[in-house]
Order: structure tokens, then C-alpha cells, then sequence
């Protein structure tokens, strides 16, 4: 697949990011407005949280609520790769590499912590060593941590780095009762990867169906960066990781929709039964000041899951997220 250049913006992210010996750039949590923040690595998050409607979905008895509730399934995939039940792996601890390319109006991050403001040099090493910290203390309390996810900013402008944690995460131990997860926009994976450190490929490809990528589309099919969002997701699949699409929709015509079902598709024939339809929560304080967000509302009427229902319905007589998404097979044409 063509993949553009890398624009400005992409370049000065992974710049932004990179630091000499193997350090990254994360943004220091304690200087954010975000939520339950324990250290200046990591905040806590309950993915699965009733009161704020983030359900599992794809699990039959949530899915009426399909349409309603928004998908969060990570504890699911957890739970099948760590063994238990869902419940047992509902909370996580979010670090933020400290850039993105993007500046999506409704990022619920501050703009000046996507361009390195607030940031701190950590190695690996640094990093799982504070989530240990955390995972014992959350254990004394009498809870269970076993997911620890990269966020951002954008965690796959420095794909060797990923890789270096899921490495110092099995050499103590903690892969076989632990899920690293990546979010990540895709726009930059092909050149930050092409500019990583040699090998860094390979080390991805060895590790790609143990960890899990969740990939939002923030571009639509009309944007500069959709052929890099796909170049990018095409990589991914290449080198076999173990990828979750996942769009806002609002504001996304039918002919976006479909033209997002041909192409993830033409990538892997499943993977558009893994797509996840979750429009931006807008309610976050910081949006307050940015302009254009009303094209992100979800719109009364037909919600954009069920118009992306219609769609699998039409072309694959399958309603949405009718299986666990980690029951979809990935597979490259
Ligand atoms: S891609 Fe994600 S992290 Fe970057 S600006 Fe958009 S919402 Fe924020």
C-alpha cells in the first residue's frame, strides 16, 4: 500500500518524544487536570463503568444496550488472555507519551501536553517499575491490576519503546498475569517505525498477538491522513498485532461509513466486524475552549452504530459487535 510522507507535524512528534538511551518522553500526570492520577506516570482507569455507560457490549448480555452503552471490552480480552472473568481485570493504569501529530477539537487532553509541555525523560525500566508499585499497593486495597496502557499523545511514534516495555514487563514476570495495551491513531506507525532503531519490526512481530492495539480513526475517508491511517494499519497487520478499529462517527456521512467498510475489508476480511462505533464523550471540562465540536455531537436520529449495523447487515448479514472482538480473526487477503 502507498503511504504518504510523513508530514511536518508527524516528524515533529517523533521528535518530540524521543530522548537519548532508550528514554521516552511521558507527560508528567500530576501537572494534567485528568482523573485519579497515583504518580506522574500513571493514573487509574475502570474501563468497565456503569454509571458512565462504558459496557462490554459484544458479551450477549450487554448487547441490547449495543447501541446506547459505549463499547469498552478490554477487561474481556483480559479475561481470555489472562484467565478469570471480565470482572476480574477491570482496571487499568493509562501512562501518555507525551506528543501526537493530531489535534483532534475533542482530545480530552490539554493541546500543550501533545507537544512535550510537562514532560519527563523514562526508561522502560522506570515505567514498569512505577506499575508495580501501583499493582502491589492496588493488591493491599484488596483490588486487582493486570492492564497497564499506553495513551497519549500518540504511543506508536516510538514503537521500539512499546516494545522495550512488553520486554521488561516478561522479564519480571508480569505478561503471563498482565495485558499491555497501546492506543494508538496510526498516522505516524509507518514512518516512526522507519525511523526506529533496526530490528524494531521484528521485535514487534514477535510480541504483536500478546499485547493489543486499539486504533481509533480520527481522520475520515475525505481527510489528508486517511491513506496514512490505513498505510499504518496495514503495517500492523503485517506484522501480526493484534489490532481493534474503532471510530467516533458522528458527523460521518454514509458514504464515510462505507467507505471505511471497503477499506478495512480490503485490509483484513473481518476487521470490520471488530470496528467499534463510539462517539467522542464532549463533555470533558478542557473542551470548553475549542472551537468546531459541534460537528461531533451525535446528531438525533439514526445513531451512527446502527447506520454501521445496517451496513454489516448489507454486507455480511451480521449485526454489530454479534461476537467478542478478540473472536474476530485477523486475516490478510
Ligand atoms: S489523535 Fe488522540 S491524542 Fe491525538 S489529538 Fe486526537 S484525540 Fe488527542
Amino acid at each position: 500500500m502507498f503511504s504518504p510522507p510523513p508530514n511536518r507535524a508527524i516528524q515533529r512528534a517523533f521528535l518530540q518524544v524521543r530522548a537519548p538511551s532508550a528514554q521516552i518522553m511521558l507527560t508528567d500526570l500530576t501537572k494534567t487536570h485528568l482523573g485519579d492520577v497515583q504518580n506522574r506516570y500513571f493514573r487509574l482507569f475502570v474501563p468497565v463503568k456503569r454509571s458512565r455507560l462504558r459496557l462490554p457490549t459484544s458479551l450477549p448480555e450487554f448487547s441490547s444496550l449495543r447501541h446506547h452503552a459505549t463499547l469498552s471490552d478490554s477487561p474481556v480480552l483480559a479475561a481470555q488472555r489472562l484467565g478469570g472473568y471480565w470482572t476480574d481485570h477491570n482496571l487499568a493504569a493509562i501512562c501518555h507519551l507525551a506528543a501526537c501529530n493530531l489535534r483532534c477539537p475533542y482530545c480530552y487532553v490539554e493541546y500543550r501536553h501533545l507537544s512535550a509541555h510537562d514532560s519527563f525523560r523514562s526508561t522502560a525500566s522506570d515505567l514498569v517499575t512505577a506499575f508495580v508499585k501501583i499493582r502491589d499497593q492496588r493488591r493491599t486495597a484488596g483490588e486487582q491490576l493486570s492492564i497497564l496502557r499506553i495513551s497519549g499523545g500518540e504511543p506508536l511514534l516510538a514503537p521500539d519503546f512499546i516494545a522495550d516495555v512488553f520486554d521488561e514487563m516478561a522479564q519480571r514476570g508480569l505478561t503471563e498475569t498482565c495485558l499491555l495495551k497501546v492506543e494508538s491513531k496510526m498516522t505516524a506507525f509507518t514512518y516512526a517505525l522507519s525511523a526506529s532503531p533496526a530490528g524494531t519490526a521484528e521485535r514487534l512481530r514477535a510480541i504483536g498477538d500478546r499485547m493489543a492495539v486499539h486504533v481509533t480513526a480520527h481522520p475520515t475517508p475525505d481527510d489528508a491522513d486517511w491513506p496514512r491511517l490505513l498505510a499504518g494499519l496495514e503495517q500492523a497487520l503485517a506484522l501480526g498485532l493484534d489490532v481493534y478499529p474503532a471510530i467516533g462517527g458522528a458527523g460521518w456521512s454514509d458514504e464515510h461509513l462505507r467507505r471505511t467498510y471497503a477499506a478495512l475489508a480490503g485490509l483484513s476480511a473481518d476487521l470490520p466486524l471488530r470496528l467499534a462505533v463510539r462517539p467522542f464523550n464532549l463533555s470533558y471540562d478542557v473542551l470548553q475552549t475549542r472551537r468546531d465540536l459541534a460537528r461531533f455531537a451525535v446528531s438525533n436520529g439514526v445513531s451512527p452504530s446502527m447506520r454501521w449495523e445496517s451496513i454489516l447487515k448489507e454486507m455480511r448479514g451480521r449485526r454489530y459487535l454479534g461476537d467478542p472482538r478478540h473472536e474476530v480473526p485477523l486475516r490478510t487477503p
